[in-house]
């Protein structure tokens, strides 16, 4: 079961709440049962799973539920935050990198699991927020692994270090850090074998080169897909360096999710980025709450309607154009409104990302510019068209050539950017009802989502 799945089996299990005539004993277990079914299914670990149900049950107290409270509401906050506890690594200051001093990071995990690409991701976010990464290659086990990292490092613009004659990892790893340390760069990464004959063998080598480059940071990278096998993997790990954090990667692809939940219980280190493709950009950093809000099908909405509230003075307009959003009607007018919106509301990722979906279908991460721009582009051909145009959400009509004909003549664009632009809108119109079927916006807008 991938995460939408899981998300959607929890809310529609919440949802049945409401329909429930009365909320007893017996609705609530039935809901708990199909939440931890849902649970097991995307593979997080039955203690886990048995640990949420009763913590859920004795956090709803049945007698203050029949005082007349809002039970649906009560018992899915007690969901909520049972499920960001699950996911909560402790102090997130202890993950923090110390400016001006010399970080040294090291990065552990199973072979394929993402360590490499991972490694130049981090450095690579690190060097655009004013770092100086560079990354040592301690896998000597596998052939071709230093030649995937100094490609990776490369293409990233980043100083790398390894051997081809060295086969002692622990040695290589020191004279590495060595080097960049005189060298003055504040971040060093160091990237660890993942396979070895023997399991213990590796765990052994992985404790040999944290003795000899005595790390800061410890991070085990894991591969979002493996399922129920990761609760014991992470646990080996963390059992033999001190893992401090975790990052997900794969989270793009079917990963269930689930596995990846009960690896931050077991090394009880939370998660700090999750990777969510294979290009350098597709790297996230993680916040718990805002994981299983979109976990739970409501992703942002509370935080996005407030940012709509504060570009949309009238209350009306404003109930109108979430009316309109919440039926899954997309017409060109709604994408231009979203856009003039965004445009307003300052940095757009941070405004997309709230709506699942959305962020990479208008703005993949680190293009910001370019997509402003485009947006500008599009908002000028948009306003060359005609009201009729503007409302309707038919492909055929708005796909007539005479009329791409007159937008192009009357905004000044070319003929390919207008059909740029109706390429984007249906792609967005596919990705907004995706993203909105199933969410219901509450009455007035004055419910708390
Ligand atoms: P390592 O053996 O742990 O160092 O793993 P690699 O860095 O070589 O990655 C193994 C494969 O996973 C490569 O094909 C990567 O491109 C791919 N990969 C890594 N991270 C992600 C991710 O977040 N999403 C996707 N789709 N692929 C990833």
């Amino acid at each position: 079961m991938v995460l939408a799945e899981l998300g959607q089996r929890i809310s529609s299990a919440l949802v049945s709440l409401n329909a429930a005539p009365v909320v007893d004993e017996a609705v609530l277990d039935a809901c708990l049962k199909e939440i931890a079914t849902a649970l097991l299914q995307a593979d997080v670990n039955v203690r886990l799973v048995a640990n949420l149900r009763n913590n859920v049950k004795k956090r709803v107290n049945m007698e203050a539920l029949a005082s007349g409270l809002n039970k649906q509401k009560v018992i899915e906050k007690a969901v909520f935050d049972e499920l960001c506890s699950m996911l909560d690594g402790g102090d997130p200051k202890k993950t923090e990198l110390r400016k001006g001093k010399t970080n040294i990071v090291m990065f552990v995990g199973l072979q394929g699991a993402g360590k490499t690409t991972t490694c130049t991701k981090y450095a690579y976010l690190w060097k655009k927020k004013g770092y100086k990464p560079c990354m040592v290659c301690a896998d000597t086990f596998r052939a071709g692994a230093f030649d995937q990292l100094k490609q990776n490092a490369t293409k990233a613009q980043i100083p790398f270090y390894g051997s081809y004659t060295e086969t002692d990892p622990a040695i290589i790893a020191q004279q590495g850090v060595e080097r960049f340390k005189k060298e003055g760069r504040d971040l060093i990464i160091v990237d660890t074998s993942g396979r070895h004959k023997q399991e213990e063998a590796l765990f052994e080598e992985m404790r040999q080169v944290a003795a000899a480059v005595n790390p800061n940071h410890v991070i085990f990278v894991m591969d979002g897909s493996i399922g129920q096998a990761a609760f014991d993997q992470a646990k080996a790990f963390h059992e033999s360096v001190d893992v401090g954090q975790v990052i997900i990667t794969k989270l793009d692809g079917h990963a269930k999710g689930g596995g990846a939940l009960s690896a931050v219980a077991a090394t009880r280190s939370p998660i700090t980025f999750i990777g969510t493709g294979e290009h350098m950009h597709e790297f996230e950093p993680f916040e718990t709450q805002k994981f299983v809000g979109r976990l739970l099908g409501r992703g942002d909405w509370g935080s996005f309607i407030d940012k709509v509230k504060d570009v949309i003075p009238e209350e009306d307009q404003q109930q109108e154009l979430l009316d309109k959003i919440s039926k899954g009607e997309f017409t060109l007018r709604i994408m231009y409104e979203q856009f003039a919106n965004i445009m307003k509301m300052g940095p757009m990722g941070q405004v997309m990302s709230m709506i699942p979906g959305m962020s990479n279908a208008i703005m993949p991460p680190g293009s910001e510019k370019e997509s402003q721009a485009r947006i500008k582009r599009y908002m000028t051909i948009m306003d060359s068209m005609t009201n009729k145009e503007l409302d309707s959400s038919s492909t055929k009509m708005l796909g007539e050539q005479s009329r791409i004909m007159r937008w192009a003549r009357g905004s000044g664009s070319s003929v390919q950017d207008v059909v740029l632009l109706l390429e984007e809108y249906k792609r967005l119109a596919k990705v907004f009802s995706t993203a909105m079927k199933g969410m219901k916006l509450p009455k007035g807008l004055k419910g708390d989502i």
